[in-house]
């Protein structure tokens, strides 16, 4: 249906409110035929966090868009993810969520990707031959997907393309990480696992997003938007630009493109509902990141120094032992099994560890923080 974006204002998670707006958003991107087909919502429910966090889509989002979707001819509504630690009790995050709201909800199910059943699907010509994915993907007839504008400390973005990957269920994500370390290399991986899901339709929560170090430990942000359109691409390339990036500077957005799966050129989107310029998030607080440490200076020195110095520059976690409370959620979701308890405190192994952020990422306390080295600190310093 083209690469056009709605970009929608809306301020506050009033379901009415934002039926009204999405409508809205319908009148310009066009309305889905779903009559009588069978949905996945699949939201970003990356932890356990109650929704004035902003860490996972907020359920009043998800409920809006299943309502309207079921006023369209829909037949079932089904809500669905796999959470980043891969022991995290689903039950428990569909009500620290506030997902389970609508257990009971005509018209609603929830699912739970793991107990579901996996199949492996060919992922012809890709980084691995096949990627094991929930069932669910394949037996209804329409995914649409509804992730949270959030910056990342691992892909600077997460956004329409990344939210894919909790199609994965499970202990197989952890597994992902260890078969592509690199940003660049993972970015890759997750362009793969969103081709092969294939959403239908998205539909950003961006009413309330993450800035800094996301996509658990930054800090809320108000965009008092949403955004929908059929094209992931193009979605991710506005999204990204929200958060002050240059589409072609995301390595997901910039692959995805080359790949041929959507519009990551912002000239060549159509918006609605809002001016481009005025959509650019040159006040966003950024990640933690060398890549954001190196491709952003502003001085040429610093530009030539730091591609010459790249293997020195070091970002890593360390964990606040006085934060930590001893829950493992890191040891079990590290995918180079590089955390271990001694003395009963959590211990990184550096020469394991790949700076995957995973153990940022997921713990529950925000007690792995993101350090810099000296060099990094310098060159941070020097950036715009
Ligand atoms: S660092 Fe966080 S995730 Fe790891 S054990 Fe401590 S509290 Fe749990
Ligand atoms: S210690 Fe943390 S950053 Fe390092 S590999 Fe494990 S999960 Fe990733």
């Amino acid at each position: 249906m083209g690469s056009n974006v709605a970009v929608l204002s809306c301020y506050e998670y009033d379901k009415d409110n934002i039926k009204a707006t999405i409508k809205e958003g319908f009148s310009h991107i066009g309305i889905p035929d779903i009559r009588n087909k069978s949905i996945l919502i699949k939201p970003n429910l990356l932890m356990p966090a109650e929704p004035h966090y902003g860490v996972t889509t907020h359920p009043v989002m998800i409920e809006a868009v299943g309502e309207l979707l079921l006023e369209f001819g829909a037949r079932e509504i089904l809500v669905g993810d796999s959470p980043g630690n891969a022991l995290s009790n689903i039950e428990n995050l569909y009500k620290r969520t506030g997902i389970s709201s609508l257990e009971n909800k005509e018209g609603f199910r929830l699912v739970n990707f793991s107990r579901e059943g996996i199949i492996d699907v060919d992922n012809p010509g890709g980084m691995v031959p096949v990627f094991p994915l929930t069932k669910i993907i394949k037996e209804v007839d329409y995914i649409v997907n509804m992730p949270k504008l959030k910056t990342h400390n691992f892909t600077l973005v997460t956004c329409a393309i990344k939210n894919m990957f909790g199609s994965i269920p499970g202990f197989n994500k952890s597994k992902m990480h260890a078969v592509a370390p690199s940003p660049e290399g993972f970015s890759r991986l997750l362009v793969e696992i969103f081709r092969s899901v294939g959403p239908d339709l998205n539909i950003v929560d961006a009413i309330e997003g993450m800035e800094g170090d996301g996509p658990s430990g930054g800090t809320p942000r108000r965009f008092g938007r949403i955004l929908m359109g059929y094209d992931p691409v193009a979605i991710d390339a506005v999204g990204g630009w929200m958060l002050g990036y240059n589409p072609k500077d995301i390595y997901t957005t910039r692959i995805a493109g080359e790949m041929g799966l959507g519009e990551n050129s912002l000239e060549n989107i159509e918006i609605f509902g809002a001016k481009l310029e005025d959509l650019f998030g040159h006040d966003v607080k950024k990640v933690n990141t060398v890549y954001n440490v190196t491709n952003k200076l502003s001085s040429p020195i610093f530009s030539f120094l730091s591609k010459r110095l790249v293997k020195f520059i070091k970002i890593y976690p360390e964990i606040d032992d006085d934060k930590c409370v001893r829950c493992e959620a890191c040891l079990r979701s590290c995918p180079q099994k590089a955390i271990d308890k001694f003395d009963g405190r959590m211990k990184i192994n550096y020469k394991k560890c790949i700076s995957c952020y995973c153990c940022h990422e997921l713990c529950p306390q925000k007690a792995v923080m993101i350090k810099k080295n000296r060099l990094a600190d310098i060159l941070w310093l020097a950036r715009d």
